[in-house]
């Protein structure tokens, strides 16, 4: 249930800084973003230069500019739970603490504000803030947003405001889990020869893990690196039983160049010859391509001065590429304080960041 008090309204002319702060002071973990998405909407209705959207706790505001791109600048409103760090605070170093300071209100302001401030961006724009990303994958509002109204989410290429420490990551790598089950036949292990050892059928699979060689491929100019790892494995009845089923858990991280039913392909192929009984597909999220090469992102990397790095874990940049819209991320946090106590991000970053979009938008 949704318990968040009655909160001012957002006040979008602030600098990103002080608009950071009034974000953190405005609780919203998890399944309670529902008065800020409130807030978020009646700030962004009140530009006329947008047209303003919203699915559940999701809002969605759009120039319709007629321009050749659009590019869509998306971040996640709730936060995890807070620990004692809010209201925010500024130290006398310049440095903003409280919950959400850097993942990811600080992105947030960055996007409210280029919302209020650039009225004629040179790409049509697109602005997302969603629910849930903190929690379980199916209560993504991202994911809402992009099951039930994907036109809302149409674009170029899309920039999440996530915490990446002033640079640019792109794309990140796909993550499938299997397991490979092996089977035998019990039997009392005084009289093991009445029966077969389903753990020792494992052990090729086991050997094809150790032996494995990652991948490294450059993918739009960013080097991957693939890993294919055992995550657990099971069997065995009891101490004096032959056991008859053993499961080894298979974790393969991928390069965004293969898509899901290449990467399941791969792993089906590599342990094809390890007597493997059953092949069960456990969970599989693709990974995204960064699309750097296309011309908006080249653009974006210029005018945010940064270097584009690889993403290995999995984000919502992958929702958008799955949509068809290459993603990256840019903010200002540190991601190493995400989820932290003493999250914390300096307050001078954040309008720095503001201008660089800006600069992007409007050159
Ligand atoms: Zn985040």
């Amino acid at each position: 249930m949704d318990q968040t008090p009655a909160q001012p309204p957002l006040d979008l002319t602030v600098d990103a800084a002080a608009l950071t702060a009034a974000l953190v002071d405005f609780p919203s973990p998890s399944g309670q973003e529902k008065a800020l998405a409130d807030a978020i909407e009646t700030a962004l209705r009140a530009l006329p230069h947008l047209t303003v959207d919203r699915h559940g706790n999701n809002v969605v505001a759009r120039t319709h500019l007629g321009r050749a791109e659009r590019v869509i600048l998306a971040g996640h409103i709730d936060t995890v739970p807070i620990a004692g760090n809010v209201p925010s605070r500024l130290d006398e170093d310049g440095v903003l603490w409280g919950c959400g300071t850097c993942d990811m209100k600080s992105g947030v302001a960055v996007q409210l504000r280029i919302a209020q401030t650039v009225p004629e961006p040179n790409r049509d724009l697109t602005f997302v803030f969603y629910d849930n990303e903190e929690v379980a994958a199916h209560l993504n509002g991202l994911g809402h947003v992009a099951d039930a109204h994907p036109d809302w989410l149409a674009g170029d290429f899309a920039v999440l405001l996530e915490p990446t420490d002033g640079q640019v990551e792109g794309g990140c790598q796909g993550t499938l889990r299997v397991h490979l089950k092996t089977t035998g036949e019990r039997a009392h292990s005084a009289r093991a020869w009445m029966g077969s050892n389903a753990i020792h059928a494992a052990a090729p699979i086991l050997a094809k893990l150790a032996a494995y060689e990652p991948r490294t491929p450059v993918v739009d100019g960013l080097q991957y690196h693939e890993g294919l790892n055992a995550v657990g494995i099971e069997g065995g009845v009891a101490t004096n039983v032959i056991p008859d089923a053993c499961t080894v858990v298979v974790n393969f991280r991928y390069a965004p160049d293969r898509t899901p039913e290449e990467a399941e392909a791969f792993v089906r192929d590599y342990f094809a010859d390890c007597g493997i009984d059953e092949f069960v597909v456990d969970d599989h999220t693709g990974g995204a391509r960064p699309g750097l090469t296309h011309p908006s992102a080249q653009a974006f990397l210029a005018a945010v001065e940064a270097e584009a790095r690889p993403k290995f874990g999995w984000t919502d940049v992958a929702r958008f590429s799955a949509l068809g819209v290459p993603a990256v991320n840019y903010s200002p946090g540190d991601p190493l304080l995400a989820h932290k106590v003493n999250e914390r991000v300096k307050a001078s970053l954040i309008p720095e960041a503001e201008a660089k979009l800006r600069a992007w938008l409007t050159s």
